[in-house]
């Protein structure tokens, strides 16, 4: 058994480092080889309402499997393909996919909203709000449902030309969002000007609350701020029953976090958000 497990751990240390060895350029031919490969799925992390307990959305995650890797982690490979630009045609997979999930749940009558990830050099392409409005008309989606998470890297760079993207997206009804918010470099005068919808508070400031007096004060200051901008904000990273319950405390509309669900697979997600409402129409039913 023991040597089982001590190969198995070696196999495990081999990919880990097989991936660090990798040159970039490689990892940019895998990247590029698993879009065709179609080898990288989505996993759904549920979005929770604080008042409610209810499962409200959905956060859409990369996965990418590789025969010869194995499991490689977005951590990993998202800012090498930011730096190399496979991030532009992979977000536009993402973008796509998202969407199309969207659009089936919709289908089949359950309202869960569709968050994904936009990176910087994707919203920065000349065509991107094209591209949206095309995949939104394509899939017959109710916009109002999907909401696209930037950082604060996208809203840093020339101001006019994000602006008037962003209120482009914003009019093809769309919601926006600022992730990891309170980590990048930008001031808070672009809060002011842009049409964001929503800000994610960033796992670090969660991480360690309740202990944390200074984490307490940031997240205090953030739902705050969000409010009276008239913005919602939900708190990402949140594990345990502690920490939620000060965020509910703190007036904080949203979480996500293992707390509720890692993510996970399409139906995986669809077993969960049903379970979800079976027990708010019990509970209903109960009291
Ligand atoms: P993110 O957008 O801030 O996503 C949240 C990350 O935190 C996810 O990691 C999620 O699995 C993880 N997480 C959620 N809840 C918890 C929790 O309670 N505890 C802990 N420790 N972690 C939690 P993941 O899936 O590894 O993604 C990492 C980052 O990679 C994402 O951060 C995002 O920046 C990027 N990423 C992932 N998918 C995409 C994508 O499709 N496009 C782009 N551009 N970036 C992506
Ligand atoms: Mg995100
Ligand atoms: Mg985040
Ligand atoms: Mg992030």
């Amino acid at each position: 058994h023991v040597k089982e497990r001590g190969r198995s751990d070696f196999r495990f240390y081999q990919k880990k480092m097989n991936i660090g060895l990798l040159s970039r350029m490689k990892l940019d031919h895998a990247m590029r080889q698993a879009l065709e490969k179609q080898e990288f799925r989505l996993h759904y992390q549920p979005q929770v309402h604080l008042k409610t307990g209810q499962i409200f959305g959905a956060e859409a995650l990369i996965r990418w499997h590789d025969e010869e890797l194995g499991e490689i982690s977005p951590a990993q490979f998202i800012p090498i393909a930011e730096e190399s630009g496979a991030i532009v045609p992979i977000g536009h997979w993402v973008m796509r996919e998202a969407i199309s999930q969207a659009a089936q749940w919709q289908r089949a009558g359950h309202r869960i909203c569709m968050a994904f990830n936009v990176s910087a050099l994707q919203f920065q392409q000349a065509n991107f709000v094209s591209s949206v409005a095309q995949t939104l008309k394509e899939y017959e989606v109710a916009p109002e449902y999907i909401e696209l998470e930037l950082t604060e890297s996208v809203l840093i760079r020339d101001a006019d030309e994000t602006l008037r993207k962003l209120e482009a997206l914003s009019q093809l009804g769309v919601r926006l969002s600022i992730d990891d918010f309170g980590t990048g470099y930008s001031s808070l005068s672009y809060l002011k000007r842009f049409p964001i919808h929503k800000l994610k508070i960033d796992r670090s400031f969660v991480d360690d609350l309740p202990e944390d007096d200074s984490d307490v004060a940031i997240v205090t200051a953030i739902v705050h701020l969000a409010h009276a901008l008239q913005k919602q904000v939900i708190a990402e990273g949140v594990e345990t029953e502690q920490q939620r319950c000060l965020l509910e405390h703190l007036l904080c509309d949203e979480y996500q976090g293992f707390l509720c669900s890692p993510a996970v697979s399409a139906s995986e997600f669809e077993r969960l958000f049903l379970s979800d409402q079976g027990l708010i129409c019990q509970l209903r039913v109960s009291s």
